[in-house]
Order: structure tokens, then C-alpha cells, then sequence
């Protein structure tokens, strides 16, 4: 099975499991970021050499009943630290609240000094200022570390920059910083450009910031933009959602043929890696790996990374028109889009990508079986219009909508 099999089969059934530094820098240090020689490649910030292929905790290696398998996950961080991965990405809820825990015990054993480890402060669950130190001191427990290398306000968005004002966040993570307690301070941001400019301006010492950039973002979610500004504020980029949950190495027939002709040995989520490392300012990529192969690939991938050709430019973006000529849901699969009535929102929207870029014969026979294997409960047709999902959307989709194109979907699938 290859790795766009596995994710085909995996993202579906994975339960609870699916789904991601003002500075003194100079351009010139993040953005070659290639250091010679072997190993993972890596990208200087104020002193430190930063592996550009972040590890990402929000994705581990689940067990087929259900659980977490923390035996792989720790199997897979000590074959990551030893290939030199030093840059760990953690939040208070990934997971299901069991990242922080999970990733703490996996990086025990490695010198505190050798690698990054970093989190969020998850200012969408904050009710009052008080919570800011609660959660804060219950992360440093849950990591079993006295710092964070890096530190974001998680999500920001316009409710969650609200949050973060109301309860006096920022003005929290500076004393922390004084203590020692953050060594960096950034945000990862989930919004329009004109809130990132105003975020920027409003504090003048963020030290990085995360964006999601992918080649299917750079327009069509204004991620070209995003990009620019956080260039000309001279803000070192983590990059979150590089494979778009995972349809950058998911892509329809169409397009995986082209790459395919072309280099029939790189898989097709080392393009999209290879497309950002063409981009100037980029820190870390953080690419969430739930089973070994997905890092191994990744390994190949980042030792040496070397950026898109422009002969390989060009095929990528005939592969990536390819892929957009049909309709799909860009869904990360992040569930941060909890449903009260247990729609499987995030499984419904995997499961109608893959009808869409489907060939085969049997595609409608396959969707049906699928959607039916789905919990009566689980099913769009059970979405009953609260919209509480909508406002915790990263991608600001309308959920109901949506749901109702899939199951139209099913129906039509089934000729009904
Ligand atoms: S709108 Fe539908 S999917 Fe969203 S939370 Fe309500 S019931 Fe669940
Ligand atoms: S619908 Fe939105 S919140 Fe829900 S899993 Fe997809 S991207 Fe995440």
C-alpha cells in the first residue's frame, strides 16, 4: 500500500485521530535555509539551525480500536530525532487533549537542548483571565518540561483575537517570557489577511508566525497574500496544513499520472514540499505523520530539500489544474468542527473527496458502501442546521451547506 492509499483508508476510520519567530533575523538566514552537506535540512533563526521538516503532533498512529498507539509514536520520534528532525508541534488540544501528554513522554528521553518543542495557548476555550496561567503551567506539566522553544496563541481568528485581548494573553506570555518560560513568541493565524496585518501591527514582538500555505491556498484562500505580508513584516513562517489535511498527497488520477510520468520514484507529497521550498522565509513545514512511511517519505524528502526546477514548476501546476477541474471539500480533517449530534463532519468530507477524484468503475458502489458503514448518527442527513460548527471552521466553510452536497451525493450515487 502506498502512502495515497493508506491515507485513503486511514482518514476515514481513524476515530477521534484525524486531523497539523520581530526579529533580528536577516531574510537571507530563513530563506536559504540549506544547509550543505547531508540530514534534514534546516533554516536559521537567531542562532538556532531549525529542521524545515516540523513534526507535527497533531496526527499519531492510531490503533484499529480507536486509541492512540504511543509505542509507534515514540518509535517514530526517536527515528525523527536521529534523522535530525529537531522541531516538535504540540497544542493543548490536539488529539483530543492527549498531544501534549503523548509528545512530553516521547521527547523525554532526548537532550532538552537538541530539540524544539512548542505549543499553543488554545485562546478559544479561555472564560476568564485566570485560565491563561491555568492552562499555561498544566502544558509545562503535561510536556514535563520547564520551557517552550516556541509558543503561539493558537487559531486566531476574529473571536479568538478577541479572546486574546479580553483576557489579557499577550501581556501573560511576555512575563512568561521574562521567567524563561517561552523562549519565542508567535501566532498561528486561521483568517483573512486584513486581520493578520492588524494583529501584526497591534503587537510589535511577534517573533514568527504560522500560516497555512499550500500551493491549492496560494490563491484561492488568499495565502499569496498572507504570505506577503508576513514577508514584508519580516515574520519567519512555520507553515501549518502543507498538504492541505492530505490532498496534496492525495491528488485525483489525473494529476498523480502527470507527476508520475515525470518522476515516477518522488511521491506525490514531496512536491508540495519542494513547491514551498521555493518560497523565500519559510521556518518549518509541519507535516503531521500518522504511520512510519509517511515519515520515512518525508525524510527523502527534507534531506537535501531542494526546491521545484522550473521544468518541475511547470508540471506541478499542470498536475495541480488537473486536480482542480473537479469540485472538492478542502477540508483539513483538523475537527476542530465538533458536532453535538456526532456528525462525522470531518469523515463525510474525506469520504466525498475521494468519490470526487474516484475513477474507477466501481466509485458510486465504493461511496455508498462507505457512507453506509458510517453510524446512523454520523450521517450528513442527520446535521440539523444548529451552525454551531460554523464559527470553529479554520476555513471558514459553511458545514451545513456543504453536508448537504454529500449527501445529495449519496443519493445521486445511489440513483434515487
Ligand atoms: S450545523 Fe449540523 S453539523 Fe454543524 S454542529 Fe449543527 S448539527 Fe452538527
Ligand atoms: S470542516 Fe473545518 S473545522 Fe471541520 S474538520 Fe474540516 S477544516 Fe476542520
Amino acid at each position: 500500500m502506498d502512502r495515497r492509499d493508506f491515507i485513503k483508508n486511514s482518514l476515514l476510520f481513524t476515530t477521534g485521530a484525524v486531523l497539523l519567530s520581530g526579529c533580528t533575523f536577516t531574510n537571507k538566514e530563513v530563506s536559504t535555509g540549506l544547509k550543505p552537506g547531508s540530514g534534514i535540512t534546516t533554516a536559521k533563526f537567531k542562532g538556532l539551525d531549525v529542521s524545515m521538516l516540523g513534526y507535527g503532533c497533531m496526527r499519531m498512529p492510531m490503533k484499529s480500536n480507536g486509541e492512540i498507539d504511543e509505542e509507534l509514536n515514540k518509535k517514530m520520534v526517536e527515528r525523527a530525532m536521529q534523522a535530525g528532525v529537531n522541531y516538535y508541534d504540540t497544542a493543548y488540544m490536539y488529539m483530543g487533549g492527549m498531544s501534549e501528554e503523548i509528545t512530553g513522554r516521547a521527547v523525554k528521553p532526548y537532550d532538552r537542548a537538541s530539540f524544539n518543542l512548542t505549543t499553543k495557548m488554545p485562546v478559544m476555550m479561555l472564560e476568564k483571565e485566570e485560565d491563561v496561567e491555568r492552562i499555561f503551567n498544566e502544558q509545562l506539566k503535561r510536556c514535563q518540561t520547564e520551557y517552550f522553544d516556541f509558543y503561539l496563541v493558537h487559531c486566531l481568528n476574529k473571536r479568538n483575537w478577541d479572546n486574546t485581548k479580553k483576557y489579557n494573553v499577550i501581556p501573560f506570555l511576555e512575563k512568561m517570557k521574562k521567567e524563561g518560560k517561552i523562549k519565542h513568541l508567535g501566532f498561528s493565524h486561521h483568517d483573512t489577511p486584513e486581520l493578520l496585518q492588524e494583529i501584526i501591527d497591534y503587537y510589535g514582538k511577534w517573533e514568527f508566525v504560522q500560516l497555512q500555505i499550500n500551493r491549492l491556498d496560494w490563491k484561492t484562500t488568499r495565502g499569496e497574500e498572507q504570505y506577503n505580508i508576513a514577508r514584508k513584516a519580516k515574520l519567519p513562517i512555520v507553515v501549518m496544513e502543507p498538504l492541505r489535511g492530505s490532498l496534496l498527497a492525495n491528488l485525483n488520477a489525473e494529476a498523480t499520472k502527470i507527476l508520475k510520468d515525470y518522476n515516477p520514484d518522488a511521491s506525490v507529497a514531496s512536491w508540495a514540499f519542494r513547491w514551498l521550498a521555493g518560497l523565500e522565509g519559510i521556518l518549518t513545514m509541519l507535516s503531521g505523520m500518522s504511520a512510519p512511511e509517511h515519515l520515512e517519505d518525508n525524510i527523502k524528502t527534507f534531506t537535501n530539500l531542494a526546491p521545484l526546477s522550473e521544468e518541475e514548476q511547470k508540471v506541478y501546476d499542470k498536475a495541480i489544474a488537473a486536480h482542480l477541474k473537479q469540485s472538492a471539500i478542502g477540508c483539513t480533517a483538523c475537527r476542530y468542527c465538533e458536532c453535538p449530534v456526532g456528525v462525522n463532519i470531518a469523515g463525510l468530507f474525506s469520504l466525498y473527496n475521494q468519490y470526487m477524484y474516484d475513477d474507477r468503475a466501481n466509485k458510486n458502489m465504493s461511496f455508498i458502501n462507505h457512507y453506509e458503514a458510517l453510524k446512523e448518527s454520523e450521517r450528513a442527513d442527520k446535521c440539523i442546521k444548529c451552525g454551531l460548527c460554523k464559527p470553529k471552521c479554520p476555513q471558514q466553510f459553511d458545514i451545513p451547506e456543504l453536508l448537504v452536497k454529500v449527501h445529495k451525493a449519496y443519493l445521486e450515487a445511489k440513483g434515487a
